[in-house]
């Protein structure tokens, strides 16, 4: 049977990355055995569904390169099938009718708080009722739990995991009003998209139990399972937003790029030897769900950051251009066909040394518009009276130099010897003028991407003489 995994985020919110590298587990052995990865998205809640944040999750996936590989299942759009099954196993004798009201379920709980036990369903009071005593009104239909043994999950990641049936009660699946509960629907979706494997947080696992219920009921084969463990902050607690950017979408407005992050994720939790870079394509060929650690892992986002430089290195000039200007777009920046230019040939430098997309934004700001850009005020202290005559006469000097790389580089080095100073003594105030900041691409790279004319005006503007 061909392999089959989904993803079953709950549109409350926007993609936690937790979700997301639930996804990533998922389409990765999906990928690797050759199968298919699916998405459900399980808007049972409705109060706190929101077609909003069914939108962040698909733009969030598909920005990962995770989006599904046939259209995702709206779980409210199957509740007539979950209430179906409900009523299967009611007419097969593995479910009954329940008519608690809410205040006697109420005050059995409250009972069972006060005797400080775990609440547990008595379903003596109606499992064996006579039909014809039924009250006239709209039961809740319970399934039937197993009693006297013990349920056994052999989890992919979790080993062996055991529950005595003295553990479960008889759960509701099918509402009073006719909803189905969430855990039923969860196993009625599965088996009906035939999932082989469900691959989820830990968080869900004592649910398996429950679901494991519906799935022997229904004579369905239980698919397997894998929790993973769930990422945790620095300090030990559960990821959240006083960590640092938790939201898929708010890694990317910060700067990194979604392989970088899929890479980041992969590596938190699941590993092979000590290969630290593993692309998507090697990620496909090694990912299994034994090499997945059963200890929760904590997010390094210094870790992240460096590993974002390492991508940001490898990408494409064209694509982080692409970027760079699409950021410049939404801060309001304009820029002209120039700019893109200037901005295209400064990228192999720019990129060397930029560990986000945020950071390369910045870098290449002073390309953008004409004329010498206000320097920052570390630069601003360089501009001394001295470097000012110096730049002077070094845009009289630079006036005839051929308008290369590596013959500027010669010329400035040329002009350093002549003079009697040092190199640095040349370049730094040199730097100011064209960018602003005492760090940039190399000079002659910065001199070339802007071109003569702009140079030689931007320097002249920081000498303090009138362009
Ligand atoms: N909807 C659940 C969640 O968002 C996932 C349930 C599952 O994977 O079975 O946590």
């Amino acid at each position: 049977m061909s392999v089959r995994t989904r993803f079953a985020p709950s549109p409350t919110g926007y993609l936690h990355i937790g979700g997301a590298r639930t996804a990533l587990f998922n389409y990765l052995f999906a990928r690797h055995h050759g199968g298919q990865y699916l998405l459900r998205i399980e808007d049972t809640d409705k109060a706190r569904s929101t077609q909003a944040a069914v939108q962040q999750i698909l733009d969030s996936l598909e920005w990962m390169g995770l989006s599904p590989d046939e259209p995702p299942v709206m779980q409210t759009s199957r509740e007539a099938r979950h209430a179906e099954v409900a009523r299967e196993l009611l007419a097969a004798g593995k479910a009954y009718l329940a008519y608690d009201t809410p205040e006697e379920l109420a005050a059995m709980r409250a009972e069972a708080e006060a005797a400080k036990r775990p609440f547990k369903y008595d379903g003596s009071r109606w499992i064996n009722l006579d039909p014809t005593q039924a009250p006239a009104l709209p039961g809740a239909i319970r399934i039937k739990a197993p009693r006297g043994g013990e349920t056994v999950v052999a989890d992919l990641v979790q080993g062996e995991v055991r529950v005595a049936d003295t553990e479960l009660d008889d759960m509701i699946i099918l509402r009073s009003d006719g909803t189905p509960t969430y855990l039923h629907a969860v196993v009625v979706d599965d088996h009906d998209m035939a999932i082989t494997h469900v691959i989820r947080g830990d968080d869900h696992l004592t649910n398996t139990f429950r679901q494991c219920m519906v799935y022997d009921a229904m004579g369905w084969r239980r698919p397997h399972f894998a929790h993973i463990p769930l990422i945790h902050g620095a300090d030990g607690a559960k990821l959240s937003k006083r960590h640092g950017a938790v939201g898929a979408l708010e890694f990317a407005e910060q700067g990194f790029l979604p392989e970088a992050l899929c890479n980041y994720l992969l590596r938190l939790g699941w590993g092979h030897g000590d290969e630290e870079i593993v692309p998507r394509e090697r990620a496909i060929e090694l990912f299994d769900l034994k090499d997945v650690g059963r200890a929760a892992s904590r997010m390094d986002y210094a870790k992240l950051t460096h590993l974002n430089g390492v991508y940001i290195r490898a990408a494409e000039d064209d694509r982080l251009v692409r970027d760079v200007l699409a950021r410049f777009t939404r801060r309001g920046i304009d820029f002209g066909t120039e700019a893109a230019a200037r901005i295209r040939a400064l990228m192999p430098d720019l990129k060397a040394r930029a560990k986000t997309l945020v950071e390369l934004a910045d870098a290449a700001i002073f390309a953008v518009a004409d004329g010498a850009p206000v320097p920052d005020t570390k630069a601003a202290v360089l501009l001394t009276e001295e470097a000012r005559a110096r730049l002077a006469d070094l845009a009289q000097f630079l006036a005839d130099a051929p308008w290369e790389r590596a013959d500027l580089e010669q010329w400035l080095r040329d002009y350093a010897e002549v003079k009697g100073v040092k190199l640095g003594q040349v370049a730094q105030p040199l730097r100011v003028a064209l960018t602003g900041s005492t760090q940039s691409p190399p000079i002659d790279a910065v001199l070339v991407a802007l071109g003569r004319a702009e140079s030689l005006a931007r320097i002249l503007a920081a000498s303090g003489d009138a362009v």
